[in-house]
């Protein structure tokens, strides 16, 4: 008897063909690859089924009328909605988190110039490595260099896949083949993160890593002594996430950068973020900038491209030429080299560093950090406002609360330093923190918020006005 039932229910299953031939489903076929159609529509019969099959074994058949809809329209209809919800697998994030240049969610957003550079030169050829003047072989690191080398006034600079990559180059330039030995201060043997240790990438890059003075204290005298014939290099490298106080001191890079001069070694320094704008401009800590060090005698620095930079990912080397030079002719070059749309989006991001006023104003991850507590509240206002007026939330289930709180630059820079922020609480009669903040995630724009003392919120220093929207669209879905 339920043998008999279950074959007349499974029979009307209309068949994949006809659904396939549907008029909305055609449509839907110009717009996906027809393997991936059918699997999400095999996937959907599945899952019917499986729910009338279900419903089959319970004891109480009352919910299974004859009234379940078999016809194709039915099914295109659901698997136009299954498409309709589709998007890739790297997508659009609303940052929540209030964390500005934050690696998990791809770092710094670029300007505007440079997203519009980066759709001109990948939808057509460019001269990427092409002379135009003498219509031959060209050098493709020249669209970068020759504003670094205005900005920074470094002789020469090259730009590879990103900061890691760039530190580990330089190393390898430096000491290949023999046993050359880098000398590091004890207290800047750090790890930054995502298994980049520096004592680790010193030693793959054939190194020999020579540590001197202490973890709070290095002098000149340290480095000095540790200075022999086999040395051939002085690392400084910046302690980005994690700061030291009390009794501590350590040497400038000019200092080390004298020390080298007379020993007439090459000192390089490790910038990690690696700022073009003094952030006490913001209020925040003075740490010294790119164009400083380079100013200050370091014959080579490193930095990232997407950290304060507020670029691409990408890591900069930059300063003297018979040191870059070295760098530029070592094999890695090519193994790291950077494609068209890094450059195409570095080029317009150093532009804006032409005039520092309005770089601060179009660079999002200089924006972002500027904004002060007084800006985030009436960001924070604006969005609360628009949450009441436009009823996407539904009053008797959520309950929003303005509340001041911190929120950090991200990217090892400045990591003690806590900016003042906004965000907006977001408290749901049913449902927890963590709940929500997994709903939120699991949305076609997903919502990342942070949560604290067991309380979800959007931090609104990094929600942007277009973003409002999206979390609009959140919430409406989520009241259902
Ligand atoms: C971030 C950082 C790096 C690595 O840079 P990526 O661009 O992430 O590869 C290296 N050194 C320091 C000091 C850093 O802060």
């Amino acid at each position: 008897m339920e043998n008999d039932k279950k074959h007349d229910i499974l029979r009307r299953f209309p068949s994949v063909q006809s659904i396939l031939q549907n008029n909305e489903t055609l449509k839907l076929s110009k717009k996906f690859p027809d393997e991936f159609v059918k699997e999400k529509l095999n996937n959907l019969i599945k899952s019917e089924k499986d729910k009338i099959l279900g419903l089959l074994k319970q004891d109480d058949k009352s919910e299974l009328s004859d009234n379940f809809n078999f016809s194709a329209e039915y099914f295109a209809e659901k698997l136009k909605e299954d498409l309709n919800n589709f998007s890739f697998s790297l997508k659009k994030v609303v940052n929540g988190t209030g964390v500005v240049v934050h690696t998990n969610l791809g770092r710094s957003i670029l300007p505007e110039s440079a997203v519009k550079n980066v759709s001109k030169i990948s939808s057509s050829y460019s001269n990427l490595e092409f002379n135009l003047a003498e219509g031959k072989r060209g050098k493709r690191y020249f669209h970068a260099e020759y504003l670094l080398k205005k900005i920074l006034k470094c002789e020469r600079a090259i730009v590879v896949n990103n900061n890691a990559a760039a530190v580990f180059m330089a190393l390898s330039s430096f000491c290949s083949g023999q046993k050359k030995e880098v000398i590091i201060s004890r207290g800047e043997l750090i790890e930054i993160g995502g298994s980049f240790r520096i004592p680790d990438i010193m030693k793959a890059s054939g190194a020999s890593l020579v540590e001197v003075g202490t973890t709070n204290k290095t002098n000149i005298r340290d480095y000095e002594s540790a200075i022999n014939e086999n040395t051939a290099l002085l690392l400084k490298v910046h302690k980005s996430n994690f700061r030291m106080s009390g009794f501590t001191s350590e040497l400038s890079g000019k200092d080390i950068s004298l020390i080298g001069a007379k020993h007439k070694i090459p000192v390089m320094e490790d910038l990690g973020s690696g700022s073009f704008i003094d952030l006490s401009r913001f209020g925040l800590p003075y740490e010294p900038t790119a164009q400083e060090v380079v100013s200050a005698g370091i014959d080579v620095v490193t930095f990232s491209g997407d950290k304060l930079l507020g670029g691409p990912q990408a890591g900069i080397i930059a300063g003297k030429e018979k040191y870059i030079d070295m760098v530029a002719s070592n094999p890695l070059n090519r193994a790291f080299r950077i494609d068209k749309m890094t450059l195409a989006s570095l080029e317009a991001v150093l532009f804006e560093y032409l005039d520092i006023e309005k770089a601060v104003k179009n660079i999002p991850t200089l924006f972002f950090i500027a904004l002060t507590g007084k800006d985030i509240l009436k960001k924070a206002k604006r969005l609360l406002n628009k949450i009441k007026k436009s009823k996407a939330a539904d009053k008797n289930l959520f309950d929003f609360k303005i509340v001041r709180d911190a929120s950090i630059i991200g990217g090892g820079a400045l990591p003690d330093y806590e900016l003042e922020t906004y965000a907006i609480k977001i408290a749901h009669k049913t449902i927890s923190a963590d709940k929500l903040g997994k709903i939120f995630r699991s949305l076609k724009i997903p919502v990342i918020g942070k949560i604290k003392n067991g309380e979800f919120m959007l931090d609104m220093r990094t929600v942007s006005d277009l973003d409002c929207n999206d979390i609009l669209d959140a919430l409406s879905i989520i009241s259902g």
